[in-house]
């Protein structure tokens, strides 16, 4: 399937419902294509849908979806107006497994469409897949994070999956630590004015604002 010729999200969100470049695609409800707002300058990344993705059709809905917005709050943003989330693979791989590179080779074209569609300024990728899709395929999670990689014209983030962090509650800090860099530079590039709620512009000037919320 081509999908280099479509130039907007909904032709190519029914382009790929009909993809069935992997097998993954046979064993799953559909394509999970991803949500939000299409105009957003920030696109969340993750590995792909989950159970309760691929049941409701959409990204980052089950708890780790939810911890998700919980993190995009304290950061200021709402998922359908300052973000756009996607996943590597938009089928369900069976029991959520890591999805094979061949898998990930067969959907990185409608990745790859998303992004030149959306044009963000700002990736975030969440855990070792997004990083070793759009990244570095030999790329760590733990040793990545919290750095800033630029590729055309493109900031990626790469910082721990909320999944992790459920595990991993130690994770919590340094994964505040890394979206507190994305905020500054969604300040800078995006909305100088942007505010958020646990790391105020005035930062310094506010008691705590540093802490984990
Ligand atoms: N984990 C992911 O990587 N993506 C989802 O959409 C849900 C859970």
């Amino acid at each position: 399937m081509n999908f280099d010729a479509i130039t907007d999200l909904e032709t190519l969100r029914s382009a790929a419902s009909g993809c069935h470049n992997c097998g993954l695609r046979a064993r799953c409800r559909g394509v999970v294509f991803g949500e939000g707002n299409p105009a957003a300058q920030l696109v969340l990344c993750g590995e792909g849908p989950g159970g309760d993705e691929d049941r409701l059709q959409r990204p980052f809905v089950g708890a780790a979806g939810q911890l998700l917005d919980r993190i995009l709050a304290c950061c200021g943003w709402e998922r359908f107006t300052h973000t756009y989330i996607l996943n590597v693979v938009k089928c369900r791989p069976p029991g959520n497994r890591t999805p094979t590179p061949e898998e990930r080779a067969a959907c990185f074209p409608i990745l790859q469409a998303q992004l030149r569609i959306l044009q963000p300024k700002i990736i975030v990728l969440l855990g070792s897949t997004a990083v070793q899709t759009l990244l570095d395929e030999n790329g760590r999670i733990t040793q990545m994070r919290g750095q800033w990689y630029q590729r055309d014209g493109i900031w990626y983030m790469p910082t721990y999956h909320p999944a992790a962090l459920l595990r991993r509650p130690e994770w919590k800090k340094p994964v505040w630590h890394d979206f507190k860099l994305v905020i500054d530079k969604y300040r800078e590039l995006v909305d100088p004015a942007h505010e958020s709620p646990y790391y105020p512009l005035n930062a310094r000037a506010e008691q705590g604002a540093h802490q984990v919320p």
